[in-house]
């Protein structure tokens, strides 16, 4: 079984990389082919009824593989066919060292002066020169660029707005020049003024439903830390910080307002955050996932992928970004591939926040490959590539959430169960046997308490040594497991000493079930351990137990008759030599301080 697991892990992990790297080089091959059209467009007609309108088609392109050509050269270019139509394809370069030049010609269809924006829309572009003709046929230039501090911008917005005025019936020039290190995404629109007011309302608003989202949960996760304690709390409210944060500088935000004036952050951070929220990423998964019991070599992969996303971490302030974000983006993709891989093993192994998290998984995988589908130039750049992101991203953190709650649940159930025999343990037993007995006196049905204590044990113990004791504890246990079955629950109550919830089961019954615990111990055990237990039970029927410390203490009782009766055998506390006729009995056995008593 554990060889075939680790096959199939072997063949998804092996799998998932090449899927990659088809990704990646068929992005880039077709990245090169993409811009192969010729051919000018007519120019772009803006009509006073316009409201938006995608200037992909109308826009002339042209490489400038060295960046030295200058805006007097390039305005000076007569010859159209120098400029090639994109036609309805994406002007998606991916990681290019060129420079690239937009044409693009604006007519205005009316007899009046025409105010319009245009709006390139991926935030992350280096340096962006804009050049247009205005009403007075002047040329008009702006810098702008994540290179270029914040208030450079003619609009304070997250990403490119250039306003632009045209004359009534003429047609007006725009030259663009795009120079970056990171990923050339051009995308181009006009907007009306109402159009715009519209679009930026729409999308602040769902910005800020998305970072209000982020903030909802760090908040959340760090009072559950404060109060459980539990660290892969603290690792999801870094991974989603980190995270978070990543985004906001994906999506300019984080350049608009939180530090506007330092270009190095805005392009820096990118690759700092990315390595960061790869590394609590990893952190955080390796924890709820369990996977250093669940899954050793995975794991093992995945502390690897830590050391790595570290050293990004450590020399990404200190490496160009050009040098950077290509391994970076690469193991990007090996750490989302392992991360599923991760998932997949400790599913199978039947962990429940796996299941979460899988799900919680699929929905930013669909959103990271359609992303850098685009960012490498396969996928249009559009509302969906450039924003599934956000809304996977989202969407996978709150499904994780539910994977921590599901972990948190996992960790309340081990803290039920014993460590050696795998038993519930006594903080299990006081709880259960509380709820059993408040039941038995709604219900009127019996109750029935067993304590089983090895006979000997000490004996046992100092002639074979503790841990054959261990194992012999072990042995028990699972005899109890296998004899006694739901809804009857066995526990370890502490040492050598176990004890049986009996629901609705009267003396007569509980007697045939101690027997059978007590004959199957001393058969099982005759060939090995050589072990026997005595045996002692009390029903709620027997007498007037008003609290389960007093069920429990008359079972005790009845167990140390036994005991003094001479071991290996079964006692109720209704034929026990005290078997009380008045219910103050118990009081007197209470204070006299011979049962042990529960906590
Ligand atoms: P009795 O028949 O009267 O019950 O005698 P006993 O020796 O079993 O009883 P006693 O309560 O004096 O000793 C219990 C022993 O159980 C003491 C300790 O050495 C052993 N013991 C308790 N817990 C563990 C454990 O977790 N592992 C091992 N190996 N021994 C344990
Ligand atoms: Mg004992
Ligand atoms: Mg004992």
């Amino acid at each position: 079984m554990m060889a075939h697991l680790k096959r199939t892990y072997r063949r998804i992990h092996i799998t998932t990389l090449l899927v990659c790297v088809c990704l990646i080089s068929s992005g880039l091959l077709l990245n090169s082919r993409l811009y192969a059209d010729t051919g000018y467009p007519a120019p772009a007609k803006i009509t006073p009824t316009l409201e938006r309108l995608d200037l992909i088609p109308y826009m002339g392109l042209l490489e400038d593989k060295s960046g030295s050509l200058s805006f007097e050269q390039i305005s000076s270019v007569k010859d159209p066919v120098d400029f090639q139509a994109v036609g309805n394809r994406s002007p998606n370069f991916g990681f290019t060292e060129s420079t690239w030049w937009v044409k693009l010609q604006l007519h205005n269809a009316q007899n009046a002066i025409q105010q319009l924006t245009i709006r390139q829309d991926y935030p992350l572009i280096d340096l962006i020169d804009f050049w247009y003709q205005d009403q007075n046929a002047q040329w008009q230039h702006i810098t702008t660029g994540d290179k270029q501090p914040f208030h450079n911008r003619p609009i304070d917005h997250r990403s490119f707005l250039f306003p632009v005025t045209l004359a009534p019936s003429g047609t007006s020039d725009i030259y663009i020049r795009f120079e970056t290190q990171g990923s050339m995404n051009i995308g181009l629109f006009a907007h009306s003024e109402k159009n715009l007011i519209d679009l930026v309302g729409k999308e602040y608003l769902s910005l800020g439903i998305y970072y209000g989202g982020f903030i909802v949960l760090i908040i959340y996760n760090l009072i559950m830390f404060v109060t459980v304690r539990e660290k892969t709390f603290a690792y999801y409210l870094l991974y989603v910080l980190s995270y978070g944060l990543y985004m906001s500088v994906h999506n300019g935000l984080s350049f608009q307002y939180l530090w506007p004036e330092n270009t190095w952050l805005a392009n820096q951070s990118l690759l700092f955050l990315l390595s960061l929220s790869l590394l609590w990423g990893l952190r955080f998964t390796r924890s709820i996932l369990s996977t250093a019991q669940l899954a050793r070599r995975s794991d093992l992969f995945a502390s690897l992928l830590e050391w790595l996303s570290l050293v990004c971490l450590v020399i990404s302030p200190f490496v160009s970004y050009h040098t950077m974000i290509i391994p970076l983006a690469i193991l990007t993709i090996i750490v989302c591939g392992h991360f599923l891989i991760m998932a997949i093993i400790t599913f199978i192994e039947g962990s429940k926040p796996a299941r979460y998290y899988l799900t919680a998984f699929s929905a930013l995988l669909i959103a990271v490959f359609a992303y850098m589908l685009k960012s490498f130039g396969l996928a249009p750049h559009n509302f969906w590539t450039q924003n599934a992101f956000q809304v996977g991203s989202l969407i996978e953190m709150i499904l994780l959430s539910l994977a921590v709650a599901s972990r948190l649940n996992e960790l309340k159930q081990q803290s039920f169960y014993d460590a050696l025999t795998q038993l519930h343990n006594r903080r299990y037993f006081n709880q259960q046997i509380s709820l059993e007995m408040q039941k038995a006196q709604k219900t009127g049905q019996p109750l029935t308490l067993t304590v089983i204590d090895i006979d000997h044990f000490k004996q046992f113990n100092d002639t074979h040594g503790h841990s054959e004791g261990d194992k012999a504890l072990l042995a028990v246990a699972k005899i109890l497991k296998s004899t006694i079955r739901k809804p009857f629950t066995p526990c370890r109550y502490g040492g050598e000493e176990f004890v049986l919830i009996l629901p609705n089961t009267s003396t007569t019954e509980a007697a045939v079930i101690a027997e059978r615990v007590r004959h199957q111990i001393q058969t099982d055990t005759a060939n090995g351990f050589g072990l026997t237990v005595s045996i002692g039970y009390a029903t709620t029927s027997d007498t007037r137990f008003n609290h389960e410390n007093e069920l429990f203490e008359a079972a005790d009782y009845a167990l140390y008759q036994a005991k003094r009766d001479g071991r290996n055998r079964t006692m109720s506390f209704e034929n026990s030599d005290h078997h009380p006729s008045d219910p103050k009995v118990i009081e007197d056995l209470k204070s006299s301080g011979f049962a042990a008593g529960l906590d």
